[in-house]
């Protein structure tokens, strides 16, 4: 609770002056520029520092115009200072903000008065700084720093034939400080012969400038013009100076894109200055330090493009820094915005073209790697299968020799005592000759090479010769409750067009399965002739694709152990013996099912199976019943 109240009241420390700045306090500045509204220089200086100004709510400034371009300063400061005092409250301002020399000079002569007395000053449009103490003044500023050198400079550099340099002045306290800075340096260059001219009339400057010629250049300092009378800002009259003279003329700040006859000069933005001068009175007002206390803005150096061709000017020539104005634009930035659109449009293009075709190189490619490794595997696959063929065949001779002599063995031995190892040779003989079976049939079936050996065949016999060979091989098993019998059908075909060999197959793996996973009851063989819609209906084939007409079913049943609900899906896969995973070891590896099931797809049969967990299982299958050719 305690910090809330202590962060509270903080806030208010912190927040009060401000606040309260914010709504009440109003500044107020005092504006006072030289010249009238219209002369160019002051209505951008104008502008420049309202711009800056209009965004402080708390500040109020009131502009006044001294006009000393056309009226005398003499006539001026008294009746101009008796208007501020009669206009304005003594104790109003805050600030004096003054533009140019007059304004400056009118501070100072009423610096003592009460409208002026310890007021802070800003100024700009001030050259001759170095002649003004400011001694008891609290003063800042924005010097009007001229690049005068640099620019007769450029002019001696581009014109280095025209010797008689003529600068033509009026009577301003800027022109003639200007003049003397320009009669200084000028001595530096040898080869040229400055000629000063003083001149307040238009006419009488267009009639030199016509007179001029190929040894001349010109440097216009003019401000204004007068004409009949009439003060005109020079940026309008300079445009009506129009050729024929053969002098370049240059000229300072009159430059710019709609200026034709003046070929060059140094062009300060009064803009610029007139917001550096709001910028240093709001400090002021804010309290800030305000540091430099006098700024030096640089002047540009600009040069008119249609002038500088007019007299053949090298561009190279130019100061590094200049700017060019009236230059016409180059085809491309006429048209940049089109062109650029189109050079998208085009690249965009180009880039889809390339991922085009890059893209069908790489599947080209891809697709040639993949045909390799086709042929690559299905090679590798040939000869692992004719691998296995050759190891099959070549581990069976042996084998056979095994289970023939022990079988032999068997029967002739006498001696109980090796009874037991000639019947473990004998089994585990006849287990690997069955897992060298399997492991073949596999190989020829991933290969795709199982060939069928067709042939009718009367099931009642095959039947008989399975049930029979079956019930010897029950008594090896030892289990005395187990029984195998057949099922013939009453009635119907009792032949079948078939490979003996692989049905033989199947049968029998059905059959040691029934035998290997039961214990008692009576292991049924059975079969019949089916149409296609009987089997439908008779078996959960119904979503199977039959194609033929006749079909024999054929099933075993047995009364063993079953097989559970959840492992049932896991029956026809390769290698999976189930019986590990519920009971105890069998003889198997798991392939059996997994091969008839093939064996059945080649032929066009199909096998499936209903188990009840303890209670027996039931494989059947079925193969089409065709006629023989
Ligand atoms: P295995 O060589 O293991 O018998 P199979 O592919 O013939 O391989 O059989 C796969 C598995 O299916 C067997 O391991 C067994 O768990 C189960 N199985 C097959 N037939 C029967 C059946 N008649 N009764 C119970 N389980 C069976």
């Amino acid at each position: 609770m305690k910090s809330y109240l202590l962060s509270f009241i903080l806030c208010l420390f912190f927040f009060w002056p401000q606040q309260l700045r914010a709504q009440g306090e109003v500044k107020n500045i005092l504006y006072i520029n030289s010249y009238n509204v219209g002369y160019p220089w002051t209505d951008e200086v104008t502008e420049g520092f309202k711009q800056v100004i209009d965004f402080n709510p708390n500040i109020n400034y009131f502009a006044e115009f001294m006009d000393t371009k056309r009226f005398s300063r003499i006539v001026v400061f008294p009746s101009f200072y008796n208007y501020l005092d009669a206009k304005y409250d003594s104790s109003n301002f805050d600030l004096i903000v003054a533009c140019d020399n007059d304004a400056v000079d009118f501070f100072l002569a009423h610096q003592d008065s009460v409208l002026f007395k310890n007021k802070p000053l800003i100024f700009c449009g001030i050259t001759n700084i170095e002649e003004y103490p400011f001694k008891n003044i609290e003063a800042y500023g924005v010097v009007e720093g001229r690049n005068l050198q640099q620019i007769f400079h450029s002019m001696h550099r581009l014109f280095p034939q025209r010797k008689n340099v003529y600068a033509i002045f009026n009577e301003t306290v800027s022109d003639s400080i200007y003049k003397s800075t320009v009669s200084k340096f000028m001595l530096d260059y040898e080869s040229s012969d400055l000629k000063t001219v003083s001149s307040d009339n238009s006419d009488s400057i267009v009639r030199l400038l016509q007179s001029l010629g190929e040894e001349d250049i010109v440097y216009l300092f003019n401000r204004t013009f007068e004409k009949k009378g009439l003060f005109k800002p020079y940026r309008s009259i300079l445009n009506h100076i129009t050729p024929p003279y053969h002098v370049p003329v240059f000229s300072d700040m009159a430059i710019n894109e709609n200026t034709n006859n003046v070929l060059g000069g140094e062009r300060n933005r009064g803009q610029g200055h007139g917001k550096l001068v709001a910028k240093m009175a709001i400090k002021r007002i804010n309290g800030e330090e305000i540091s430099p206390q006098f700024l030096y803005p640089k002047g540009e150096l600009v040069y008119n493009y249609h002038q500088l061709r007019n007299f053949d000017v090298e561009l190279s020539l130019l100061p590094r820094d200049a700017i060019i104005v009236n230059k016409p634009e180059s085809i491309f930035y006429k048209f940049k915005r089109l062109i650029l659109v189109n050079a998208f449009f085009i690249i965009a293009c180009i880039a889809i073209i390339l991922i085009l075709i890059i893209n069908n190189r790489n599947q080209k490619r891809y697709r040639n790697k993949l045909e390799a490794a086709r042929d690559q595997a299905l090679q590798s696959e040939s000869v692992k299968t004719s691998f296995i063929a050759n190891v099959s065949h070549e581990i069976r001779t042996p084998l056979n020799a095994i289970i023939g002599f022990s079988d032999i063995i068997k029967q002739e031995n006498t001696n109980k005592e090796f009874d037991e190892y000639v019947n473990h040779i004998f089994e585990s003989s006849q287990i690997l000759e069955r897992l060298v079976n399997d492991v073949l049939d596999l190989s020829l079936i991933d290969a795709n090479e199982v060939k069928l050996n067709y042939d009718n065949i009367h099931l009642p016999d095959f039947m008989d010769e399975l049930v029979k060979r079956n019930i010897v091989q029950i008594a090896h098993y030892q289990k005395p409750k187990l029984k195998l019998k057949h099922k013939l059908p009453k009635s119907g075909p009792e032949n079948l067009y078939v490979d003996k060999f692989r049905l033989n197959q199947i049968i029998q793996n059905l059959i040691n399965n029934a035998i290997k996973y039961s214990f008692t009851g009576t292991i049924t063989l059975s079969y019949a002739f089916h149409s296609r819609e009987e089997i439908k209906k008779l078996t959960e084939l119904q979503t199977y694709d039959l194609k033929h007409q006749q079909y024999c079913l054929i099933s075993v049943r047995d009364y063993g152990i079953g097989i559970p609900q959840e492992l049932k899906s896991f029956v026809f896969e390769r290698f999976r013996r189930l019986d590990q995973v519920y009971m105890g070891h069998h003889k198997g590896v798991g392939l059996g099912l997994n091969i008839s099931k093939s064996l059945l797809n080649i032929m066009g049969g199909e096998i499936w199976f209903t188990s009840v967990q303890s209670k027996g299982s039931t494989f059947s299958f079925i193969i089409p019943h065709i006629p023989k050719p």
